[in-house]
């Protein structure tokens, strides 16, 4: 069975609904990738001491033949085409896209962390994951 990988969109600046939507789309459209589910949209409180607007967060769950690397590359490209969208300069980010699990693989890499090491941090991934039935 392909490895289920859980992404989690994240947006804060610009047309928060629209950026998902449109990042949703993009995972959609993914190579060798299937869109099997998709949590409720929630909004949270950013984290850390600059200010800024509220995010909203999803979590979508994606059946993939791609390697960790390379849905990382292909969501770093989804990253950039939002923010070229938006803004006119490399400006605060519109839309942030996380690995959080990816099947059972661990990955420990300069540049590549599965689980994502925040996963412990932040109780919005633990409820999308949970609504979305992902076992530990
Ligand atoms: P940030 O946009 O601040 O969340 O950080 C993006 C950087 O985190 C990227 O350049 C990735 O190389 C790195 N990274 C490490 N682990 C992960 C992961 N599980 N998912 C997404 N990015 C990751």
């Amino acid at each position: 069975m392909r490895p289920l990988a859980y992404i989690a969109l994240g947006s804060n600046l610009g047309d928060r609904d629209q950026l998902l939507a449109r990042a949703r789309s993009a995972l959609a459209a993914l190579p060798r990738s299937r869109v099997v589910a998709e949590s409720s949209v929630e909004e949270t409180a950013p984290v850390g001491e600059v200010p800024q607007g509220l995010y909203l967060n999803q979590m979508v769950a994606l059946e993939t033949e791609l390697s960790p690397r390379e849905l990382l590359a292909e969501l770093q490209r989804i990253e950039q085409e939002a923010g070229r969208v938006r803004t006119l300069h490399w400006g605060p980010r519109t839309l942030d896209l996380d690995i959080v699990r990816f099947g059972d693989q661990h990955v420990h890499e300069p540049d590549l962390v599965i689980p994502h090491p925040q996963l412990s941090h932040r109780d919005w991934w633990q409820r999308e994951l949970a609504e979305l039935g992902a076992t530990e």
